[in-house]
């Protein structure tokens, strides 16, 4: 059988993420998925690697899930957050504040991971206006390779190189980045990482509204994990100069470094935070930003007096009660040793890369494992065998990486980590 699972129709009208429309990646049709598989429809079943970018934490077609939105449903699915409310979104943010850092008191939701960004962003801008009254602090800085989402502002803040800037050029804004924190998570500090933020500040903080990145682990950006105490400075920095500090968390929540959220790797928390993805287990598109009192309340007393921001399906309650669901298993499941388990295994099993010539480094944190290599990995060719071979994995750039959902069974996780130790073999004839 053709191992590609080709729909012509789709090939020549639908636009796919990052590929060609005239020479399109393969796509491999799915008819269902359950727990950590997907079944493609002509029947092969891949052990999934990838939890849908970073979301599916239970599982698909996760039955406690399943039922909750169902549940809702047969309420009501949507209703304007406009003056109205309703009980799924008061229940989730309780449930969010709780598993939050102390300082978060106000809570936005929004639809999606970059809208999280734009928003957080908004924020920034309208409460450093208001508590500053200077219109000029309004520009953003960051830690270079990072990641925030695709929409303009958040593409702005993405890394100036492996991000979009290169398509968009000049139509983005200019914002100020400083050096990747080369520091590794688990490794010596160096003083010299956190330098080029005093030097930024010194120069520029009077232009600067907040500082963006993704706490620990920066992710579609580079799977890079940095060292903790370089969070710790920036916090300092920023205190001392005026500059509030976003953290995005939106694909390092809910778990996936060992941690709920991986600020708690630092101990210290951010003004802003932005999280997504795994909030509602890979059901629904939805995203949230949380702040402190004192950035809600400047934004209010502000010349606008409200957070300019009210999206169409904000607080959708179909979303919000499957996110309180995903809340629920997740308190109620002993999710720190769940992740040390999954971070032992994964160690382990992707351990045997390391001898490979051309593997730079595998490094691993909570349920993300990652091999980078020392050429760019050809996705098309990867996939195909990844297909052949019974799993799902989809490389970017140098990184050949898996994050499974929690659900993974023991089994399915050493297979996962075999195929792709072979498969990273495979390279050396790319
Ligand atoms: N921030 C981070 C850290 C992300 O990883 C992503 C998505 N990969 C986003 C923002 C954007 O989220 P979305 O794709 O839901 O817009």
């Amino acid at each position: 059988m053709n191992s590609t699972v080709h729909d012509q129709w789709d090939r020549t009208h639908l636009w796919h993420p990052y590929t060609s429309t005239i020479d399109p990646l393969p796509t491999y049709k799915v008819a269902e998925a359950r727990g950590a598989e997907i079944i493609l429809a002509d029947g092969r079943r891949l052990i999934d690697g990838m939890s849908s970018w970073w979301c599916v934490i239970h599982g698909y077609n996760n039955s406690r899930i399943n039922a909750a939105a169902k549940a809702q449903i047969d309420r009501m699915s949507h209703v304007m957050f406009g003056g109205l409310t309703h009980d799924p979104a008061i229940e989730l943010g309780k449930m969010l504040l709780e598993a939050a850092p102390p300082s978060m008191h106000n809570i936005f939701y929004a639809d999606s991971g970059s809208v999280a960004v734009e928003v957080a962003m908004k924020m920034a801008v309208q409460a450093s206006i208001s508590a500053s009254g200077d219109h000029n602090r309004t520009n953003f800085a960051t830690i270079r390779s990072g990641y925030h989402g695709d929409t303009w502002n958040a593409m702005s803040v993405c890394d100036p190189v492996t991000g979009m800037h290169g398509a968009f050029g000049p139509a983005l804004p200019v914002r100020f980045f400083v050096p990747q924190p080369r520091s590794p998570f688990g490794g010596e500090f160096d003083e010299a990482d956190i330098q080029p933020v005093e030097e930024l500040f010194e120069r520029h903080s009077s232009e600067i509204a907040a500082f963006i990145l993704e706490p620990i682990v920066q992710g579609a950006g580079g799977m890079w994990f940095y060292h903790p105490e370089y969070l710790r400075r920036l916090r300092a920095l920023c205190d001392r100069y005026g500059v509030l500090l976003i953290f995005d968390e939106i694909a390092t929540g809910f778990w996936r470094t060992g941690r709920m959220f991986a600020w708690e790797h630092a101990g210290v928390e951010p003004d802003i935070m932005c999280i997504g993805k795994g909030l509602t287990a890979g059901y629904l598109t939805m995203s949230a930003v949380l702040t402190t009192r004192r950035v809600a309340d400047t934004i209010s007393r502000g010349e606008a007096g409200v957070l300019m921001h009210g999206p169409t399906f904000m607080a959708n309650p179909l979303a919000c009660a499957i996110a309180v669901e995903s809340m629920h298993m997740l308190n109620e499941t002993d999710m720190a040793s769940r992740l040390r388990h999954l971070e032992d295994r994964i160690r382990h099993g992707l351990e045997p890369a390391r001898a490979l010539p051309w593997v730079t480094d595998v490094r691993v944190i909570g349920s993300i494992g990652v091999v980078e290599v020392d050429r760019w990995v050809d996705v098309g060719r990867f996939q195909k065998e990844c297909v052949d071979r019974g799993v799902w994995i989809r490389p970017f750039g140098r990184n050949v990486y898996i994050m499974p959902p929690y659900v993974i069974t023991d089994a399915q996780l050493d297979r996962l980590m075999h195929e792709t130790v072979e498969l990273v073999k495979n390279l050396q004839q790319q």
